[in-house]
């Protein structure tokens, strides 16, 4: 389970501004998203090596009514899902009530906690940080989220809080990845039908289910075994706590589906054929990305729909779905069995793209085809030189590009360079990383 931070505090105090910060999105595939509003609450970043989760709440100013009193108790329990909390104030305004509001919040809930106090550029630090000391923290940290200042010794108070590693973690080989089956998220929005996709695969003939531990606040795993190969079901649905019964469902949980996105291998993006295309499924499917999974895109209930309405929702995968084009799209009926034999296809696909074995020869000769194709644009009147390129990981397949200038690239050349690449190499349903390196 990747470990979660909370970001807490009244509204303004810069708690947006330190969540983009630390999130930045790896990923120009998604960042770019024309028409994609990201979902800002949740972001996974990589600090100092290690990977984490954060919730940016919307805040709690201790005056709510009606909608923002449904953010505060959001916020709460955000806390309660965080294992360590950073609590936001704002140097420039000093103390507020409703920070004093925060603090008897948080009070409550036996959190760790670290108090940042924000926006402390052109203020006399040690004057505004002297001002909370009444708090009674142990850790009272100095930040300008917005210059950077003050990030870093943040990060290494959170890794220490937690007792944390800052080492970066050895790349597993090929070998070993290979060697511990592959793991497989199905996620989704409620009700599109993840559960009767789950008793689907585990009802077939073929399929032995060994075990099924789990723990309640979290994802089920389901070790299964179809043709002969170990699988790792992640239900992030509940089907087999719920069993035979089916109960309420389950309140969709976020966290759950990042943790379980997370810690997949491949994930199944199950969506429902009846319904239009939502942000919430944007959303989830550039979370997808970000990690730097594997996909395969179920549109289930394809049963008894109109070949108009069929044509319809065609095109509206084309018009909106077109940023996970390297993904494989399946119609599928979960209920009747339609094309559920094809989704396994796909999914032991996708991980051997994301397993790909890469030579430096191979990927330099690709890059040397790609430029003389098609070469970037000058940057201030110079031109941007590609020398070689090396693999540089698996599990996204990561290439690194060694040139000079090549860190200006522009965005549309590296989605140039990833497209040329993914199609040489036919790595189907992993998204690919792009690095640069300045230089020889
Ligand atoms: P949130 O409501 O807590 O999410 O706050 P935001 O991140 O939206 O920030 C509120 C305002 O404070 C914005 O105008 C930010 O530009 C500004 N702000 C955030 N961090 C800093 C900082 O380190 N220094 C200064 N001077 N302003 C900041
Ligand atoms: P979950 O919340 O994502 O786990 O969704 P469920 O598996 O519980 O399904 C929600 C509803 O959709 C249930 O009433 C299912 O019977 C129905 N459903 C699921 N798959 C299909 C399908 O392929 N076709 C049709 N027509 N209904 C389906």
């Amino acid at each position: 389970m990747l470990p979660v931070i909370a970001l807490v505090g009244r509204p303004n105090v810069g708690k947006s501004t330190l969540f983009n910060r630390l999130t930045k999105s790896r990923d120009a595939l998604v960042a770019n998203l024309p028409g994609l509003t990201r979902d800002r609450q949740y972001g996974q970043a990589k600090l100092k090596g290690q990977p984490f989760i954060i919730i940016d709440t919307g805040g709690i100013a201790g005056d709510e009514e009606g909608i923002d009193d449904l953010m505060a108790k959001q916020s709460l329990q955000a806390v309660e899902e965080a294992d360590i909390v950073l609590f936001l104030v704002d140097a420039r305004s000093g103390m507020t009530a409703a920070d004093e509001y925060v603090a008897e919040q948080l009070r409550r809930q036996q959190k760790p906690v670290i108090l940042v106090v924000n926006k402390v550029d052109g203020v006399h630090a040690d004057a505004a940080l002297a001002e909370y000391y009444s708090f009674g923290y142990q850790t009272i940290l100095p930040l300008a989220a917005e210059h950077g200042r003050g990030v870093s010794t943040l990060v290494d108070t959170v890794l220490e809080s937690l007792d944390l590693e800052q080492v970066e973690q050895d790349e597993q080989t090929i070998e070993e990845l290979q060697a511990q089956g592959l793991k497989l998220a199905v996620v989704g929005r409620p009700n599109v039908g993840k559960s009767t996709l789950i008793n689907r695969f585990l009802g077939e003939e073929r399929v032995v289910v060994f075990d099924m531990p789990g723990t309640t606040r979290d994802s089920i795993y389901i070790e299964m075994e179809r043709r002969g190969k170990p699988y790792t079901l992640i239900d992030t649905a509940g089907v087999r706590r719920r069993g035979k019964v089916k109960e309420a469902v389950e309140k969709f949980s976020v966290l759950k589906t990042l943790q379980a996105i997370s810690d997949a291998n491949v994930v199944i993006m199950v969506m429902d054929a009846r319904e239009p295309i939502t942000d919430q499924d944007l959303s989830l499917i550039s979370h997808i990305i970000e990690a730097g999974r594997s996909m395969v895109i179920a549109i289930n209930k394809w049963d008894g729909m109109t070949e108009e309405d069929r044509d319809d929702v065609k095109m509206e995968i084309d018009r909106r779905l077109g940023f996970v084009d390297f993904a494989r799209v399946h119609f599928i009926s979960a209920l009747h069995g339609s094309n559920v034999g094809h989704l396994w296809d796909s999914v032991d696909e996708a991980w051997k793209s994301a397993l790909v074995e890469m030579t430096s020869s191979k990927l330099t000769r690709l890059l040397e085809q790609a430029y003389d194709r098609h070469q970037p644009h000058a940057v201030k009147g110079r031109r941007i030189k590609l020398r070689y390129a090396h693999p540089g990981g698996h599990n996204p397949p990561i290439i690194v590009i060694h040139g000079k200038q090549v860190s200006k690239l522009q965005e549309s050349y590296k989605r140039y360079l990833i497209n040329f690449f993914r199609k040489k190499l036919n790595l189907i349903g992993t998204p690919i990383r792009l690095e640069t390196k300045e230089g020889d």
